[in-house]
C-alpha cells in the first residue's frame, strides 16, 4: 500500500509529462515502477546528499504568519488555525495537521521522505519534489515539504489534494475568503460588484451555488441574508454612488449594503438562473421623482432576470410584516392521518416554504409563530402577531373528518357573532381603544382582547376570496371551499387575517398527496401569490 519511498531520489526521466496536472518544470517520478528501484543503501546515501544540500540551499527562512489567519469550519467547529507565508506559498506546519486532523505524522528518516497515516491509508510527502504519494497515487504540490528549525511544514494544498481523499471527508480549501472548510458545509462564494454609480446605483450579488436568500430593509441599508453554514465572499472594497460599502455583516451569512446618505428608495430583487442566485441591487437618489423605482405589483412570482418583482417602500409601508401559524406543535399533534402523519409537521413545512417564497421574492418580513416542534398556545400566536404589529395573519391547518373520502383544501375567515358585530360597529365610529398586549390593562377590561378581529372583517373577507382563488388554480378545493366561522384563532388578531385548511389527512390518497413536496411547494405557491394580490388589494383601497 505505500509507495516506495526510493523514486524521489531517482529522477528517472521519461520524458516530457504526460499528466496534465503536474506543472510544466517538473519531470513524472516512476512510483508505479518497481524494477527500476535503487538499492536501500543506495537510496539512503542519495538522500543524504540531498538532505545535506536542501539544508545548506535553504536561507535562513522564518517564513511570517499570513495577514489574515486561516480559519477551519466544520460542524463541530471554527478555529483558526496556525500558517506561515514563505516565498508566496503558504505552508501549514505537519504537527498542526496532525492534532487538527487527527493523522499520524511520521518522518521518515531513511527515505528522507515524511508520512501521514490515517486509519489503514498512507500519504507519502516527498522533501524535494513538489508532490506526495496518496496511497500510491501522485498528486503535485506547489512545493516540497520544507523544514524549519524542528518542525516540518508542507503546502495548504496538500489538505484539499492529499489528505482529503484518505480523510473521506471534503476539505475544501478558499483562499480568497480564508477559509479551510471541513467537511459536507454550505459554503456558497459570494460575488459583489457595483455596475453603475447612477443614480440610479446598480449592484450585482451573485451567490454560487444557488442559496435561499431573503433580504430586509434598514433606514440605512440592505441586509442580504443567505441561508448557508458561511461565506466565501468577495466584495468590492470601496463603496460607489450611492452604495457607501457592501461587506459581510457581524452575522457571518448576512451581506450588507450600506446606503449613502442621500440614498432614496432601495430595492433588491433575487432571482435564479443556472444554479446561481443573482440578486439585482437598485438604489434611486433621495431627490428623485417616485415614478423611478416604481412597478406594478405582479400576481405571478418572477421570473428569472429582468421580470422579478420588486421591492418597493411604498408596497412595504402596507404589507411589510406577515405571521405565518403553522397550526399545532409539540404535545398538540392536530389530526393524524391513517399512515401516522401529523397535522402539526406539514403545518409547519410548508410554513417554512411559504416563508422562504415571501421573503426572498417580496423582501417582506415573515414571523413564524413558531420555528420548530413546540407547544404554543393560541393566545400566544395571537399575542406574537399583535406585538409584532403584523399586516397579514395566515393560520396554516389540516382538515380531518369522519369520512374518509372527504377531500379538498378550504379557507376560512371569522364570522362575527352579535358581540362582534358590535365592536366593529364601535370600530367603524373611531372610538373602540386598540387592545394590546402587556399595555393598557384598561383596555383590556374595556373591550375584549378577542375581538380585535373585528376591525378587520371586511379586510379578511377579501383575503379570503383571494386565497381561494389562488388555490383553486393550484390543489383540488373542497366542496365548501370557504367559510365563514368564528375560529378561536383569528378572534384577536387586529390585522387581516385567515386560516387555511390544507387538505384532509383522514383521506389516504391526501395524505400521501400532502407529504409530498410537489403538493407542499404548490400551497406555498398559491398562498404567496395570495399575498402578492392582497397587497395590490391594499394599495387600491388606501389610494385616496
Ligand atoms: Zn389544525
Amino acid at each position: 500500500m505505500i509507495a516506495p519511498k526510493s523514486p524521489y531520489r531517482h529522477r528517472i526521466m521519461i520524458g516530457a509529462p504526460k499528466h496534465s496536472q503536474l506543472e510544466p518544470d517538473y519531470w513524472l517520478p516512476r512510483l508505479d515502477a518497481p524494477a527500476s528501484y535503487g538499492t536501500v543503501r543506495g537510496t539512503a546515501a542519495c538522500s543524504l546528499a540531498i538532505l545535506l544540500l536542501l539544508f545548506t540551499s535553504l536561507p535562513q527562512a522564518q517564513g511570517t504568519t499570513p495577514a489574515i489567519p486561516l480559519m477551519l469550519l466544520s460542524r463541530e467547529d471554527r478555529r483558526p488555525v496556525s500558517t506561515i507565508m514563505l516565498n508566496g506559498q503558504e505552508l501549514i506546519a505537519l504537527d498542526e495537521v496532525a492534532t487538527r486532523f487527527q493523522v499520524t505524522v511520521r518522518e521518515d528518516t531513511l527515505a528522507g521522505g515524511l508520512t501521514i497515516t490515517h486509519r489503514d491509508q498512507t500519504i507519502v510527502i516527498s522533501d524535494d519534489q513538489p508532490m506526495a504519494s496518496v496511497s500510491g497515487r501522485v498528486v503535485t504540490l506547489p512545493s516540497p515539504a520544507i523544514r524549519l528549525g524542528s518542525r516540518w511544514f508542507v503546502p495548504l494544498e496538500l489538505l484539499q489534494r492529499a489528505l482529503a481523499p484518505i480523510y473521506d471527508v471534503r476539505i475544501d480549501l478558499r483562499q480568497a475568503s480564508r477559509l479551510l472548510v471541513v467537511g459536507d458545509l454550505r459554503v456558497p462564494r459570494v460575488t459583489g460588484r457595483i455596475d453603475s454609480t447612477g443614480p440610479p446605483t446598480r449592484a450585482i450579488l451573485e451567490i454560487s451555488p444557488a442559496a435561499p436568500v431573503s433580504v430586509t430593509t434598514e433606514a440605512d441599508r440592505l441586509l442580504v441574508h443567505v441561508d448557508a453554514d458561511a461565506l466565501d465572499a468577495t466584495l468590492p472594497p470601496d463603496g460607489a454612488g450611492l452604495i457607501e460599502q457592501m461587506r459581510q455583516s457581524d452575522q457571518s451569512t448576512t451581506v450588507a449594503v450600506v446606503l449613502a446618505s442621500r440614498a432614496g428608495a432601495a430595492r433588491a430583487v433575487p432571482a435564479e438562473t443556472d444554479g446561481i442566485t443573482r440578486i439585482t441591487i437598485e438604489i434611486a437618489s433621495a431627490a428623485a421623482p417616485a415614478g423611478v423605482a416604481a412597478a406594478s405589483p405582479a400576481d405571478a412570482p418572477p421570473a428569472a432576470g429582468e421580470a422579478a418583482t420588486p421591492l418597493l417602500t411604498r408596497s412595504r409601508a402596507l404589507l411589510q410584516t406577515i405571521v405565518i401559524d403553522p397550526g399545532h406543535g409539540g404535545d398538540d399533534v392536530g389530526v393524524r392521518g391513517g399512515r401516522g402523519t401529523e397535522e402539526k409537521t406539514l403545518t409547519l413545512n410548508v410554513a417554512r416554504r411559504l416563508r422562504a417564497l415571501i421573503e426572498m421574492r417580496l423582501g417582506i418580513r415573515v414571523i413564524l409563530t413558531r420555528e420548530d416542534d413546540r407547544t404554543v398556545s393560541l393566545d400566544a400566536r395571537t399575542a406574537l402577531a399583535n406585538n409584532s404589529k403584523a399586516d397579514l395573519f395566515l393560520s396554516l391547518h389540516m382538515n380531518g373528518a369522519p369520512a374518509p373520502t372527504v377531500a379538498g383544501a378550504q379557507v376560512s375567515h371569522l364570522r362575527l357573532d352579535r358581540e362582534g358585530e358590535d365592536a366593529r360597529r364601535a370600530a367603524e365610529s373611531d372610538a373602540m381603544p386598540l387592545p394590546v398586549l402587556g399595555g393598557a390593562v384598561r383596555t383590556v377590561d374595556l373591550i375584549r382582547w378577542d375581538l380585535a378581529q373585528a376591525r378587520h372583517v371586511e379586510a379578511s373577507a377579501m383575503l379570503a376570496r383571494i386565497l381561494e382563488k389562488d388555490l383553486r388554480a393550484h390543489v383540488i378545493m373542497s366542496d365548501r371551499p370557504r367559510q365563514n366561522i368564528p375560529l378561536r384563532v383569528l378572534t384577536g388578531v387586529d390585522m387581516p387575517a385567515a386560516s387555511i385548511e390544507m387538505a384532509y389527512l383522514t383521506n389516504a390518497e391526501q395524505e400521501q398527496l400532502a407529504l409530498s413536496e410537489t403538493y407542499q411547494n404548490s400551497l406555498a405557491q398559491a398562498m404567496y401569490n395570495a399575498v402578492v394580490s392582497f397587497r395590490a388589494y391594499l394599495e387600491e383601497r388606501d389610494t385616496p
